[in-house]
This record gives structure tokens, sequence and C-alpha cells, in this order.
């Protein structure tokens, strides 16, 4: 791989390696979090969870497997489907979309087209077809009997689910784009038809502006929520106050340049009542990180036929509104965006809350009375924050590693500390420095973060 590309950063820098398993020679759609991909993930996946849990939302957790009557319920054996061709010869499989007349890879004859499942099917005991979820958001669904007693048949009910998913893409090229294993962090609110029109949260955020694509416009508009009712962009309150929560997330994890756009009517599935993209651009090209949709009565009807359970509440069955993550697309819009090659150096410039470490701390240079004052810093400040402990290497080495990780500041112990008890804190983007008393390193930096 080309050294000075941001995606060869991610792999010496430890966020993102693959596909894997590498020293097998990997499958494509598999990638593997090293040490920084994993604790920034960490990082969004806390944001994301901290901004649903302040508007009321609860965490639940689902097995992976479900049996087959799920996904006949859900729809996803019969329509989850993709139409692929293969060479005669070789055997490779392509996306008909991707397709040549013959081959790519041999010259060889290509055959009919068949549709195929993009799930992903196993086995339980010795003979129980189960099928790994192609969503969390099912898997939430099934658990509404149970939500509507605990939460004391008080409507709307509002969950969310972080967790892996799977797809059987036919050949994935497009690195963490396009994964056949990832992350999605979804939520629901369960709700009654009034109540998404007659929503009393919804005034609380009904001011604030948000960048819509309708599908009836050439151009995004920046418009209030309120506004985009008015205009009928948008339908119901409740999902205004969906599009809100979303864009509040994106806010908090840091990601920028970000649209909705609206579904146009022939995109959307044949029950959705309303759907909208969260769409960034990665390298020249628009990419979808979130949807926004209204399901309508769709899933609760259909689990609720499938299983016989009854899901009515008051007469009818409960609406679902929904917000769906992509986790590894937002994480690598993040990082792509974040990453700043100027020649000069290449600089992470994630926000203090997203990158791995919060504060570098070093030793100027390979000395015990210095090492022991670094760590009894170190030890000291880990308490609060995220901090890194680096004693090896030049010190202009050290600071270049944490620029390309991302960590805002960097704590130097030098021989002024140890006679006046002061170290230098600089600071990552501009590079510039100030001497600070240990003593005041707490809130010191406690100010610079909060
Ligand atoms: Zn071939």
């Amino acid at each position: 791989m080309d050294k000075n590309t941001k995606d060869s950063i991610f792999v010496s820098r430890g966020f993102l390696w693959g596909p894997s398993p590498e020293i097998y020679r990997g499958v494509s759609g598999f990638y593997d979090f090293g040490p920084m991909g994993k604790l920034v993930k960490n990082n969004l996946e806390n944001e994301t969870r901290k901004v649903f849990m302040k508007y009321g939302f609860f965490e639940v957790e689902c097995p992976i497997l479900m049996p087959e009557i799920v996904w006949k319920a859900s729809g996803h054996l019969e329509r989850f489907t993709d139409t692929m061709v293969k060479c005669k010869k070789c055997k490779s499989s392509f996306k008909i979309e991707d397709a040549e007349k013959k081959c790519s890879s041999c010259g060889g004859e290509l055959t009919k087209p068949e549709e195929y499942n993009l799930m992903v099917k196993t086995k339980v005991g010795t003979d129980k077809d189960m099928f790994l979820r192609p969503e969390t958001a099912t898997t939430t669904y099934l658990l509404f009997p149970r939500l509507f007693q605990f939460f004391r048949k008080t409507m709307p009910i509002k969950v969310f689910q972080i967790g892996k998913a799977y797809r059987n893409e036919i050949s994935p090229r497009q690195g963490v784009i396009r994964l056949r294993e990832f992350t999605q962090m979804e939520s629901q609110i369960f709700i009654n038809t009034d109540n998404e029109m007659d929503f009393p949260e919804f005034n609380r955020i009904k001011k604030e502006k948000v960048l819509l694509l309708p599908h009836k416009l050439k151009k995004p508009v920046k418009i209030s929520l309120e506004g985009a009712i008015k205009k009928k962009y948008l339908k119901k309150p409740a999902f205004a106050w969906c599009i809100h929560i979303t864009e509040e997330i994106l806010k908090k994890t840091g990601v920028k340049g970000y649209r909705f756009r609206q579904h146009a009517p022939n995109e959307m599935a044949h029950y959705a009542d309303d759907a909208w993209d969260v769409e960034v651009k990665i390298n020249g090209d628009w990419v979808e990180i979130c949807g926004v949709h209204d399901r309508t009565d769709y899933d609760l009807k259909r689990h609720s036929q499938f299983s016989k359970q009854k899901m009515n509440v008051n007469k009818e069955i409960p609406h679902v509104l929904e917000i769906s993550f992509g986790l590894e697309r937002t994480l690598y819009a993040l990082l792509n965006d974040s990453l700043v090659m100027d020649g000069e150096r290449n600089l992470m410039k994630l926000p203090e809350n997203m990158a791995p470490f919060q504060i570098g701390i070093f030793p100027l240079l390979k000395d015990k009375k210095l090492e022991s004052l670094a760590n009894k810093v170190n030890e000291d400040l880990s308490r609060n924050f995220r901090t890194y402990h680096d004693i090896s290497g030049s010190i202009g080495r050290r600071y270049r590693r944490q620029d390309e990780v991302g960590t805002p500041f960097c704590i130097t112990i030098d021989h002024q500390s140890l006679e006046d008890k002061t170290v230098t804190i600089r600071e990552r983007d501009s590079m510039k420095q100030e001497r600070v008393k240990i003593s005041e390193l707490k809130v010191n930096l406690n100010e610079k973060f909060f």
C-alpha cells in the first residue's frame, strides 16, 4: 500500500486492519479494529449512547442468531436479495450492477442472472437453521410485548441497540464502506399515530435548524424543524424529533459536511411513510452513514401475525420511527475527514471526546528522576482523563505519533519540572506550548476540555 495515503496511516497507527484475517490473506468484507480504532469505536458508541439516553431511550441487547420464522415475518427471507451472475469458467460471482458482458477476471462466459439472499445462514444443534441478523432493528421489535409491560403500558416506548449485523455481500470491494460484518446503532420509538402528530417534546427543539434535501428540491435548504413541517418537507413532529436527535449525535461525534437527503417515493420500502438518509462525502462520493425511517405499523403487524401475539395498544398496532447508524461508515467518515496531511506533518484533528487519548505524557529524556515524575503525573491524571504514557523514542517522534492518532494535548516532564514542579503542555493543532504547575494541571486541563 502507498505509504502516503490516509488509509496507510489508519493501518500504521492501528486504527483499521484488514481484510481479516490478514495473515491468511483475508476475506473481503471483514476488518479488524486495531488498538486505536477500538478506542475511537468505544468513544463513538458511548457518545451515541449518551445522546439516546438523554432523550429517554433505554438500551437492550439481543442475540445475533434468529430462527427462520423471524425473517419470514420481517420480509428478509423473501426480499432481502441481490441479483448476481457467475462465471461459468472460474466460478467468480458478480453483482449484476458490477458485471460486464464477460467475466472480468478470466474473460469466461457468464450465467443467467439469479436472485441471491443476503442473509448468512448457519445451523445450531444438528439440524436447526438459523440466520445471522442482517440488522439489529428486527431483534428489538420482537421485544415489544416485554417492553410494553416493563414500561408499565406507557407509550411511546423508546429503545436502542448497539451490536453486530451481517450481510452476505457478493463481492464487497470498498474497504470498510461495504462490510459483511458490521456494527449498527439503531433506535426505535414505538408510538401511536395520534402521538406522532401531537408530540410535546417537539416544542423544545422546533426552532433548531437543519440542512435538508427534500426529494422535490434540487438543492438542500437550511430550515427550522418547525418550518420544515409547515412546508411539508417533514410530515410528523415526532419524526422531526428523530431528525434532531440524529443531528445531535452527528454534532457530538464531530462528523462534518453531512446532509439529510429524503428518499424519493420509488426509493422507499413499500410500507414506509418517510425515509431520510444522512450522507457525507467520502473521497468525492456521497455515502449513506445513517437512515431515519418512518416504518409505520409494518413490523409489529407482521410479527403479531406470525407469532400470534397481541401487539395492539388502544386498538391500534404501534408504529415505529427509527434511527439507524452504520458505525464503521460513520467512524471511517470521521477519521477520513479528521486526518490532515499537509506535507509538514500528519495531523488527526479528532475532537477531544473521540480521540483515543486526551493526553500524552512524556519524560523528555531517558532519566530515572524524569521517568518517576512522569509516572506520578500519569497515575494522577489517568483517574480523570484517557492518558497515554510514552517513554520510547525521541521527543519529536513521540509528538508525531500522538499527532497522528489525534491526542489533543501532550505533557512533557523535563529537568525544570524537578526544580519548580511545572510541566509543558503542547497543543496538537497549534503546537503552542505553555508551562503549568503540576498542582494546577487538572484544573487547567478540565478548562480545556469542558
Ligand atoms: Zn471467470
